[in-house]
């Protein structure tokens, strides 16, 4: 087994051509633009997760012991499914399909990653895209937005969610290796928030249906009880998963939802 050399380029290609194969199999929907990629070394800057994330957040090492970076992808839906998802006060029922077949292409991008690290003679590691929270914080303990956060995929908006330079409106997911990458963050703006910038918007306030986006932040058991109350009621969501907790009002058809803010 050969150690190789891994850059960040390596890695963009990678989950890039991933992607694309990916929505030409004939049973997968295309619901995705270009993936965007970050790397950062597990050092002292993933310690601040226990202040700006959960209490109990894990730290790189804490998933793998010897692990030197922290790996954060985002694949940003496309435009129009964001504009279908915008309609009304309840989730789309294409919306509910893009979140599992998300939740699916997550797990075996961070598995092409994983076995790319490992043909190379590295190890990698890795959490589910979702529902790995303390169900009575509903705060993840490792927090996928709080990582890229901290590797420079995106900036925090108004409502909460990672704004890349591809927008707010995908999902993201993230994997820690004992391989030794570069920074690789693709963000150097303080903010990408309209309103945090100081320009006027707060949109994504207006857009919730429940009030639980304010200027001052998210009210997590407002909106995860929505979540729960469309997965239970809503007729588009019928027959999903269990763990399909969706909404996504917040994060449509907004400045921020397909580009920066
Ligand atoms: S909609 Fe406007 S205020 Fe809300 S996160 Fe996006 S840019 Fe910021
Ligand atoms: S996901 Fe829906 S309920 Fe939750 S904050 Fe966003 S718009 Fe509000």
């Amino acid at each position: 087994m050969s150690i190789d050399v891994v850059t960040p380029d390596h890695l963009r290609e990678l989950i890039s051509t991933f992607v694309a194969d990916h929505q030409t199999r004939s049973d997968v929907r295309d619901w995705w633009r270009e993936p965007l990629l970050a790397t950062a070394r597990a050092d002292d800057r993933f310690n601040i997760l226990s202040e700006i994330a959960a209490d109990d957040h894990l730290i790189p090492s804490d998933l793998l012991s010897d692990a030197e970076t922290v790996i954060v992808f985002f694949l940003p839906f496309k435009a129009s499914l964001g504009k279908e998802n915008a309609t009304g006060k309840f989730p789309c029922r294409n919306w509910g399909l893009a979140y599992e077949d998300t939740n699916r292409l997550i797990g075996l991008i961070a598995q092409k990653i994983a076995d790319y690290l490992t043909d190379r003679g590295f190890k990698a590691a890795q959490t589910p895209a979702t529902h790995n929270f303390n169900p009575e914080k509903l705060m993840a303990r490792w927090s996928h937005k709080h990582l890229a956060y901290v590797s420079g995929l995106g900036r925090f908006g108004i409502n909460a969610q990672m704004i890349t330079p591809a927008g707010c409106a995908g999902r993201l997911g993230s994997l820690v290796t004992n391989a030794v990458i570069d920074d690789s963050p693709v963000v150097s703006e303080e903010e990408l928030c309209l309103y945090k910038k100081g320009e006027e918007c707060l949109k994504c306030v207006s857009r919730c249906p429940v009030k639980a986006v304010g200027e001052n932040g998210i009210n997590r058991q407002r909106c995860w009880d929505r979540l729960n109350f469309n997965l239970k009621h809503v007729q588009a969501l019928a027959g999903m998963k269990d763990s399909t907790n969706v909404c996504g009002k917040c994060v449509v058809d907004l400045p921020c939802s397909i580009k920066t803010g």
